[in-house]
């Protein structure tokens, strides 16, 4: 019998599943693929549509360039699973069988409750959203005078948050707007738990963008001009007045999971999967930021880079599912880091270069290149290198870091 298998989500985990599905299954298997969107967002790029919309149509791949004619696609959002009767449910009542699923629709933008935030924040998970933000900046900068700048505040340095501060200087100094530019984070340095000469690295960087920096205060609650910082008991409490509010400060499991009946990490609310992508319900994988996946001592990060290396061994896991056959188990190895800043990049830990961190021409090229080798992987060589038509040197020389 044919197996019925659908993949939910096109982001690098789907993507990457259906590319690595669709070069092992021949005729034993149906392939339904289910997204939102009717393209793949280069989402860990999605920070430059705040400076130029136009970006747009380099970091969006229309799914067309990535299915086989073979797989189904369907354009709808899921609402909800029932594992018990093994149906996908999307928008307008549809539904859809399986015999083995594959949930990858990423995570959704964790407020911890913190007042005020969730209704005045913009978050940074799409294409609209950056164009939101865009809007909001430009509108805000038309409003200011060079003695009343506007005010623009991001919540969280982490991989988003510095990257989107990093456009919005960008696009200041471009415009020659008068904006200041602040990334609060909460713990004690920017890009938290990371190498310290990294984090030294990101805060000279941001500085030099003239971003000003606050850390060691977690943002406690927003009003609609203001954001609080500290407070409680003894401590004092600090303001920053805001005229657009970014909120990257974390993330937490996709809400359209609640109901599904599969073990879910209490803290994140994300999936719990093994290291060969399965959960507690044996016909149900997951992978990318919708799944946490423990191995030894660390837990797999909700990167770019994790979910397009691990999808080539969820795709063929599937196959094997499907054929009875043992499952192949992955293991995450970091490939290091490339941070943009605008313009600016800083590149750390990769394998095979012996400098541990660099910025300059260099890393700049790393990081568009990077995306670049993604673009032509998902899709084709010629769509990678038209969306960085600046990148000059060969793709396949670059390391698989995001
Ligand atoms: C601004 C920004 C900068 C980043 N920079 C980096 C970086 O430099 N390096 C790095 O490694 N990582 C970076 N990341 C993190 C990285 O982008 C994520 O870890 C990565 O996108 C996770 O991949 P994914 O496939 O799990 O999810 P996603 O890429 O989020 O894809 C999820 C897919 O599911 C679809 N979907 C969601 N919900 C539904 C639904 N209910 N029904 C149907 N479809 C649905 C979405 O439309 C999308 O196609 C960045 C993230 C952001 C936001």
């Amino acid at each position: 019998m044919t197996a019925r298998v659908v993949v939910v989500g096109a982001g690098y985990a789907g993507v990457g599943t259906i590319n690595a599905l669709q070069a092992e299954i021949e005729d034993e298997a149906e392939i339904t693929w289910i997204s939102e969107h009717d393209y793949h967002l280069v989402l860990h790029e999605v920070h430059r549509v705040i400076r130029d919309p136009s970006i747009a149509s380099k970091i969006t791949l229309p799914i067309s360039d990535i299915k086989a004619p073979e797989t189904e696609f369907v354009q709808s959002h899921v609402t909800e699973v029932d594992v018990d009767d093994r149906l996908v449910h999307m928008d307008g009542g549809d539904q859809i069988e399986y015999d083995y699923l594959l949930m990858a629709i990423g995570s959704q933008t964790a407020f911890y409750g913190i007042d005020g935030l969730r209704e005045h924040a913009y978050e940074l998970k799409g294409v609209e959203d950056a164009r939101s933000i865009h809007g909001a900046v430009t509108e805000a900068a038309k409003e200011a005078t060079l003695s009343s700048s506007a005010q623009v505040v991001v919540g969280g340095a982490g991989l988003s948050g510095i990257q989107a501060a990093g456009e919005i200087a960008e696009f200041r100094d471009e415009q020659r707007a008068p904006i200041d530019v602040t990334l609060v984070e909460g713990l004690d340095e920017v890009f938290p738990g990371n190498d310290p000469d990294l984090q030294s690295r990101l805060r000279s960087r941001l500085e030099g963008r003239d971003i000003g920096i606050e850390t060691g205060e977690f943002i406690s609650e927003v009003d609609d001009e203001t954001v609080y910082l500290g407070g409680g008991n003894d401590e004092e409490t600090e303001t920053l007045p805001y005229d657009v509010l970014l909120w990257t400060g974390g993330i937490t499991g996709p809400a359209e999971l609640g109901d599904m009946n599969v073990d879910r990490d209490e803290r994140s609310d994300r999936v719990v999967a093994e290291s060969d992508f399965t959960t507690s319900d044996e016909r149900v994988f997951a992978l990318g930021d919708t799944a946490l996946i423990n191995q030894g001592d660390t837990v797999v990060p909700p990167t770019a880079q994790a979910a397009w290396r691990a999808a080539d061994v969820a795709g063929e896991n599937l196959a094997r599912a499907i054929r009875d056959e043992p499952l192949d188990t992955w293991a995450h190895s970091d490939q290091g880091t490339a941070i943009s800043v605008g313009e600016n990049a800083v590149v750390h830990d990769v394998p095979g270069i012996p400098i541990e961190t660099f910025g300059g021409l260099p890393a700049r090229l790393i990081k568009k290149a990077i995306a670049a080798r993604w673009i032509a992987t998902a899709s084709s060589v010629g769509r990678g290198i038209s969306a960085f038509s600046d990148m000059w040197f060969s793709l396949t020389n670059v390391a698989c870091v995001v």
